[in-house]
């Protein structure tokens, strides 16, 4: 490793893979995971590739065995332990979210606490897996019938690198309540808090095996997928990446949930409380530097509020301060950190481009700002024409493109004119809208005059090219088994 690279925690050599209860180095390629913020190296990490994904995946086989045999309450207080545990590096853990994703303190915090409330919920969980039983014909003699929930095997969950742990909660608790083992496949970008955690969880008590963790990038991802061994996938991450998942998966019959991109839509009419739904779409929209699968990224504003809106909104865009996580700007100026990588800037600036080119007018904002790190100016943008990258292609960054609408028809048939599906929002007090936004929104969420944000006791996913299957809730712990049918016969 280069001697300027610094270890992001101190206490331990994060910089190996986890597996079977160890830290594993390995002596193939390595990659560096860079500081958003400064372009600086952090530390490196090992490209688990074939061979170490067949380590991790044998470690996870091996454990299995014991581990779904575990008594459920055991299982429910391995998890609670280690939430306990983790909570009590909450400072550390927070840091290191912050230097490898990027995100402001706060918002790594509100990560940190979300991502401890979904490993919490799947503890409380895990004694809620339920079969049911079933009065057979008696035909053969008297019989009854059991359906029994069975976990898998060993789960692979593959995670992006905008909510690191969020993320892996969302994956890791149902997985492991249920009674399967995990092999988690963090972001070759944002590695490091994720082998912490999967290193506490052995003091936590987790048993060696139980929960593994290799490093890399899409070959290593896609040697999990490959693998014989793993049973379920459970991925979050771009549309076309789920896609090859499901090529590979496919014909090998793998389970596999897939929550994928998606390009919210949020509608606002004039009886709205226009004040709540400014703040509450500034939020969605630019939280996480606008790096979130769930936010309002169209909107479409009646035309009784559209020039109040915009001006109102132009104002508060227009105090944000972009700056390292870690710092924080004097008020009224508002935190947002960088982009991730220099790519995803490149490509929002190539999507705002595309549509200035076209017509469209930025209101505030769309600079790249010079220096070290990824940082960019949080913008608006109206006059976007229908065909341009903006509104057809899911933008992942601090951009809003706002349109004018007549009513409500032409705010719903603009809403739903998008391969995606993920989730929607309407701000309203008007039963019969709501009625139809529920009804005629294509998506897997629909927020009433609320934030777009995912909470772990409601099932969550996409339609159309958003994904398949659920996330959070006892939903989602309904994709971590399969039912088997047992039929009890010889009783006279
Ligand atoms: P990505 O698809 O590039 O990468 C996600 C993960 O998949 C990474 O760990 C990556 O290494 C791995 N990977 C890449 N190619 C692979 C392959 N061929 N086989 C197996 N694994 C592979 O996504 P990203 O750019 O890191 O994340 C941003 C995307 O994630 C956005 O589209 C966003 O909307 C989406 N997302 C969706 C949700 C949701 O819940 N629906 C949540 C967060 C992010």
């Amino acid at each position: 490793m280069a001697s300027d690279v610094r270890r992001v925690t101190k206490e331990s050599n994060v910089a190996d893979m986890w597996i079977a209860g160890e830290h594993t180095g390995s002596d193939g390629d390595h990659l560096t995971v860079t500081d958003p913020a400064t372009g600086d190296a952090i530390d490196e990490v090992p490209e688990a590739g074939t061979s170490g994904v067949d380590r991790a995946v044998q470690a996870a086989s091996e454990a299995f065995t014991s581990w779904r045999s575990t008594d459920a309450t055991e299982r429910a207080d391995l998890l609670r332990a280690l939430a306990d545990l983790l909570e009590e590096h909450r400072s550390d853990l927070v840091s290191s979210l912050v230097a490898e994703q990027g995100k402001p303190t706060l918002e790594a915090n509100g990560e940190f606490a979300h991502f401890l409330a979904g490993l919490r919920y799947y503890a409380e969980a895990a004694t809620k897996v339920r079969g049911s039983y079933q009065d057979l014909p008696s035909q053969f003699g008297r019989s009854y019938g059991l359906i029994v929930r069975r976990p898998f095997g060993v789960v692979g969950a593959i995670i992006p690198w905008n909510f690191p742990l969020t993320l892996l909660a969302n994956k890791l608790g149902p997985a492991l309540a249920a009674g399967n083992t995990v092999v988690a496949k963090p972001a070759e970008t944002t590695p490091l808090t994720t082998l912490r955690v999967a290193e506490l969880s052995a003091e936590a008590g987790l048993p060696a095996g139980v929960f593994n963790v290799v490093t890399g990038g899409p070959d290593t991802g896609a040697a999990l997928v490959a693998h014989p061994d793993v049973r379920r996938i459970a991925f979050t991450g771009q549309t076309t990446t789920g896609q090859k998942i499901m090529e590979t998966a496919g014909p090998a019959l793998k389970h596999v949930s897939l929550e994928l991109g998606g390009s919210d839509p949020t509608i606002v009419l004039p009886d709205a409380d226009l004040g709540s739904a400014i703040r509450m779409i500034q939020i969605g929209r630019y939280w996480n530097c606008g790096q979130a699968c769930l936010a309002p990224k169209r909107a479409f504003v009646h035309t009784g509020v559209y020039d109040d809106f915009v001006d109102q909104f132009v104002g508060r865009v227009g105090r944000y301060e972009p700056g390292p996580g870690t710092e924080k700007p004097e008020k009224p100026k508002l935190p947002i950190g960088p982009l991730h990588t220099p790519g995803q800037r490149d490509l929002l600036v190539a999507q705002l481009s595309d549509a200035v080119d076209r017509g469209a007018k930025v209101l505030v904002g769309g600079e790249v700002i010079d220096g070290p790190g990824n940082f960019f100016r949080p913008a608006v943008v109206v006059d976007v024409p229908a065909d341009a990258r903006l509104a057809t292609e899911e933008v992942f960054g601090p951009v809003l493109p706002v349109w004018r609408v007549d009513d409500l028809d032409e705010a719903i048939t603009r809403a739903n004119d998008t391969t995606y599906g993920l989730g929607s929002s309407i701000w309203t007090t008007d039963a019969s809208a709501i009625d139809r936004a529920m009804r005629e929104l294509e998506a897997g969420v629909t927020w009433v005059n609320q934030l777009h944000y995912g909470y772990d006791e409601m099932p969550f996913g996409g339609t159309k090219m958003s994904g398949l299957g659920k996330e959070h809730g006892l939903e989602a712990l309904e994709e971590y088994v399969e039912t088997k049918s047992v039929v009890v016969g010889g009783l006279g």
